[in-house]
């Protein structure tokens, strides 16, 4: 059985546990989840026993076929027509769909179009997406390499790097390293946040010139559509005692959730690890989103590492931990790494050294 195979087989069983006889799958995340197919416009018809139909248009005939190991129906038309002549093909009537991923359109022209007899059921939301929670050998093999090329890019971009510099320069510097090293593309809009613009947790890259002081550096990459994610930090000129102490506090809070990783441990417990230690050194209130994010085929997945979700940690998920403190007028600090839950804890991906870097 091929990878696609098992994943198919076992995201069919949700479909026959959720009463439904088919699910049509409308992510493309998913899609290629499921199929393997990387193309930007497809549907997947996944049946109850594991059989499954790709639904695709006539630019993606040749790929298709090279990716792809279900049964393939290029359309003609418009996907709606293909998928409704294959339901009353095989006469099913309950197909799921995925809530999160189609618009009141599409769905509208979907009913128009199906048989009288079968009816669109709410799946419920993140069927598949909880299957992609925990990452097979071959995933974690592609995360790997993403992080991989992700450090050497930022390795390669602070060579390069010199004192007056803009944010987008250097940005744009990180990003072209990135792809030579092979990454698709970059995960995310990187971000390169110098001094008091390190406070925007999620700043875009501007025109200012990067002097001395502090510099946060958030990038991911691609790589054969996994991601990774990283930040760090690093200090043009000397660093002074306020962000040294600072500095020292995340590391301190960042490692403590890392410490706190480890299967059947709530995401919301890693979570309260990095606040306990940031409260400690009085920065928790500065401390203002979560600690962190599942990743894979997309760059924010399930599990949220966030204070509510009671979602248990398993041998398999890649999440991020990436505590943070912003004060306006000062700047910021984050540091995040991309670890993997392993069976006795886990095992931090990223290999970017973590001490207090002054260039
Ligand atoms: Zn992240
Ligand atoms: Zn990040």
């Amino acid at each position: 059985m091929t990878t696609e195979q098992s994943r198919r087989k076992r995201a069919s069983k949700l479909v026959a546990e959720n009463k439904l006889e088919a699910l049509l799958v409308t992510s493309l995340h998913n899609v290629r989840y499921l199929t393997g197919f990387t193309g930007s416009s497809a549907n997947v018809l996944l049946y109850r026993n594991g059989n499954a139909v790709l639904f695709t248009d006539p630019r993606y005939t040749v790929q298709s076929k090279q990716q792809v190991n279900c049964h393939i129906k290029i359309a003609k038309g418009p996907l709606t027509r293909a998928i409704a002549a294959e339901i009353s093909r095989v006469q099913v009537a309950k197909i799921g769909f995925e809530p999160e991923h189609i618009n009141v359109a599409r769905l509208e022209g979907l009913k128009k179009a199906l048989p009288s007899k079968a009816r669109l059921i709410s799946a419920p939301e993140g069927l598949i997406a909880k299957q992609r929670m925990v990452k097979d050998e071959g995933e974690i093999a592609l995360i790997r390499a993403a992080v991989d090329i992700n450090s050497r890019a930022l390795e390669a971009a602070l060579k390069r790097f010199k004192t007056g510099m803009t944010e987008t320069a250097l940005a744009a510097e990180i990003d072209y390293q990135s792809r030579k090293l092979g990454a698709d593309g970059p995960a995310f809009d990187t971000i390169v946040a110098a001094g008091v613009r390190a406070a925007l947790p999620h700043a875009h890259p501007g025109a200012a010139k990067i002097g001395p002081g502090m510099l946060l550096i958030d990038m991911g990459a691609f790589k054969d559509g996994y991601a990774s994610d990283m930040t760090r930090m690093v200090h043009v000129g000397p660093a002074d005692s306020h962000y040294k102490r600072a500095y020292a506090a995340v590391l301190e809070s960042q490692l403590a959730g890392i410490a706190a990783v480890r299967p059947g441990a709530t995401a919301a417990s890693v979570d309260r690890a990095v606040r306990r230690t940031l409260k400690k050194h009085g920065l928790d209130r500065e401390f203002i989103h979560s600690t962190g994010h599942g990743l894979g085929l997309e760059i924010h997945e399930g599990p949220r590492v966030g204070k509510s979700d009671k979602s248990k940690l398993e041998p398999g998920m890649t999440i991020t931990i990436e505590p943070g403190i912003y004060i306006e007028g000062w700047g910021g600090i984050r540091i995040e790494d991309t670890v993997l839950v392993t069976k006795t804890g886990c095992e931090i991906l990223t290999p970017t050294r973590k001490d207090l870097v002054e260039l």
